[in-house]
């Protein structure tokens, strides 16, 4: 498998700027970053380009010298794309084309000459009006027609962006999570977002393993991804911290999460697509943090609002909730009666053993989080 020669270490992404007393910057060495490698000549095609995780793959990618296509739904909003064409060395290798996971028009010309393709594309909302159509029908239609042009393309490897919504919908502290586990709980009425993703995984894994398609397929399947974001717009996960400042939440509730930074992230899916031994699947969690945990990292560095202080994280708060869960959009709902009062367990040794990673750890991606919002007026620190 080529790929571009490595050069020197190069810095890390620039530093985040104006923080608060209090706020650890994660130190630079945690991962291995991208160098400046000499430009290549292997072009990779990134689906999705303009997503929280996709910006940040697209700036790896070239910050080590790849050429990159990006497919976007619509290439003339040039304004709304100005984080992706001016990230260093777009100008000569990054070029940005029309793809619509409904739609098998342009895949083939996204994936022409490609060597690898990052497909991360996808719909990412907990609640929609129509799951099969605004969910499931993008995530399924959309990986079969990116796969089936890269069966003619010539694409050597792919990597599919998975969740890990494919490997369980109802985490239980007395299984630890494996690659070996999968999502056979959800339906399009119950956490139909994580259902789209299981459909999704089980179409790509199909085309290779029964319909024998010639490229390999590495999947990635990250938990709860937060951290810095290189667009303005918001996303589903950080969410979680704009909602808790804004008083969305009647109390602390009985939820855990593993969280993951979107740049160990975007290390995994460069490194699935680097190591020529990558294989299968790659559950991608750092450290867990319980919500009243997040909830402490923002009050100690002074995240203002109204964040929750009542205690409904016990027996009975959590059968409260789960009660009014019933009063809640049928996605939510769902969402909080599978996970609440559950503690993940997982077992992240794979991807750390087979391709090297590290993964920050959780308090400081939460940190980070709190100082991109605040740097972009979404929540206020004192
Ligand atoms: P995101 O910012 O919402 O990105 C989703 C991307 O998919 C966007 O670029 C979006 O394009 C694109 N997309 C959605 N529907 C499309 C369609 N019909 N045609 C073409 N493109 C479409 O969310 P993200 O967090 O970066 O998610 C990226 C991938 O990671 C998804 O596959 C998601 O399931 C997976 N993932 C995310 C997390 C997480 O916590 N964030 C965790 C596990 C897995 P537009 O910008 O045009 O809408």
């Amino acid at each position: 498998m080529s790929t571009p020669e490595r050069a020197p270490e190069r810095a890390d992404p620039e530093p985040l700027r104006d923080l608060p007393a209090g706020f650890r910057v994660y130190p630079k060495s945690m991962s291995a970053h991208p160098s400046a490698a000499p430009i290549s000549d292997t072009r990779v095609c990134v689906t999705g380009a303009s997503g929280f995780i996709a910006a940040h793959i697209v700036r790896d990618l070239l910050a080590r010298g790849y050429r990159v296509r990006g497919t976007v739904r619509d290439p003339d909003r040039k304004a709304d794309l100005t984080f992706l064409t001016a990230l260093p060395g777009a100008a000569e290798r990054l070029e940005l084309v029309k793809g619509d996971l409904l739609d098998a028009k342009g895949w083939d010309a996204a994936v022409a000459g490609c060597e690898y393709v990052m497909h991360t594309a996808s719909p990412y909302q907990v609640d929609v009006e129509d799951p099969q159509r605004d969910l499931v029908e993008p995530a399924v239609r959309g990986t079969r027609h990116v796969l089936d042009a890269c069966l003619w393309a010539g694409v050597k490897r792919v990597i599919l962006t998975s969740s890990m919504a494919a490997i369980t919908d109802e985490p239980d502290n007395r299984h630890v999570l494996t690659e070996a586990d999968w999502n056979t709980k959800s339906t399009l009425d119950r956490n139909p977002y994580y259902f789209s993703k299981v459909l999704a995984e089980r179409e790509a894994w199909k085309m290779v393993k029964e319909e024998k398609a010639p490229f390999e397929l590495v999947v990635i399947n990250p938990f709860m991804v937060i951290g810095p974001s290189l667009s303005a717009g918001r996303n589903t996960s950080t969410q979680l911290f704009v909602d808790l400042a804004r008083g969305a939440y009647p109390g602390i509730l009985s939820l855990t999460w593993g969280f993951v930074d979107v740049r160990d992230v975007s290390e995994a899916h460069v490194r699935a697509m680097e190591t020529p031994s990558a294989s299968g699947r790659y559950l991608c969690a750092g450290e867990r943090l319980s919500m009243r945990d997040v909830l402490r990292v923002m009050r100690e560095v002074g995240v203002r609002g109204k964040l929750p202080t009542l205690g409904l994280d016990n027996a009975a708060g959590t059968a409260l909730v789960k009660l009014l869960s019933w009063f809640q959009p049928k996605g939510a709902g769902s969402y909080l009666r599978s996970h609440l009062g559950r503690v993940p367990a997982y077992d992240n040794g794979k991807i750390r053993r087979e391709l090297g990673l590290e993964f920050r750890p959780a308090r400081n991606c939460v940190l980070d989080t709190i100082e991109d919002l605040r740097q972009r007026g979404l929540i206020q620190v004192s």
